[in-house]
């Protein structure tokens, strides 16, 4: 069966894995933090709390967030103008592997549409400035960041909705791409998609849902993709 789009997971598939510190995180997102009666540690620790809260129900209620819900959780009042800490603390973390530019070139020249679906609290305008400042913004048919829909992968609504963003209609004819065989694999194969699994990722136990999926392949390298596809998978 022809395949019309390859939709495109994005931390861990299309940047490096990176682990994470999450202490460090919730201490720049402190910086944030106004009208405190008490000191940054203490925000840092009701912010890091707040973030496994709302990824927690990610995980298991497949619902979204953004960033502003996540100082709601933390019961912090914040000035987004202040993000500058944590923006700068994930920016080293938002480079774009260097293999997917050709990759998306090669797809669109065989006819395909290229998305992205991502599980963030962050704003599109965020995620847009990543993909632009790397030159490849362009090459995006649709993208669906789940701070701007009510539902995170895997529901299948996600799949939908990123389908939807880049005007493909049949699930069988698309291609999930990610790093992850819970959000990734499993809900794309159940939304019914295809699914890849890209298993460079070292995913923190407390992040992986009910269920691993298998995947309809392997790859080592994004840049696969593009003879995948005109292999039928
Ligand atoms: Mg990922």
């Amino acid at each position: 069966m022809p395949i019309d789009a390859v939709i495109f997971d994005w931390g861990g598939t299309l940047t490096a894995w990176h682990d994470i510190d999450f202490h460090a995180e919730s201490l720049a997102l402190a910086q944030a933090v106004v009208d405190a009666d008490h000191d940054v540690e203490v925000s840092q620790r009701l912010l890091h709390a707040a973030g496994s809260t709302i990824w927690g129900r990610s995980r298991d209620h497949q619902q979204s967030a953004t960033v502003a819900d996540l100082f709601t959780e933390a019961g912090l009042a914040h000035d987004p103008e202040l993000l500058k800490a944590y923006y700068d603390f994930w920016e080293p973390h938002t480079y774009t592997d260097p293999v997917v530019r050709p990759t998306w070139e090669a797809l669109r020249a065989d006819g395909i549409k290229v998305g992205v679906l991502s599980n963030t609290i962050w704003p599109r305008a965020w995620h847009e400035h990543f993909f632009e400042r790397d030159g490849v913004l362009e090459l995006l048919d649709g993208a669906v960041y789940t701070s701007e829909i009510p539902w995170t992968k895997p529901s299948p609504r996600a799949f939908a909705a990123a389908m939807d963003a880049v005007g493909v209609t049949d699930p069988a004819r698309c291609v999930y791409v990610g790093d992850r065989l819970f959000d990734d694999v499993w809900g794309a194969r159940n939304a019914g998609l295809k699914a890849v699994h890209l298993p460079h990722s070292a995913i923190p136990p407390e992040q992986v849902g009910h269920t691993e999926g298998t995947p309809d392949a392997v790859v080592q390298s994004v840049a696969e993709l593009p003879a995948l596809v005109r292999n039928g998978l």
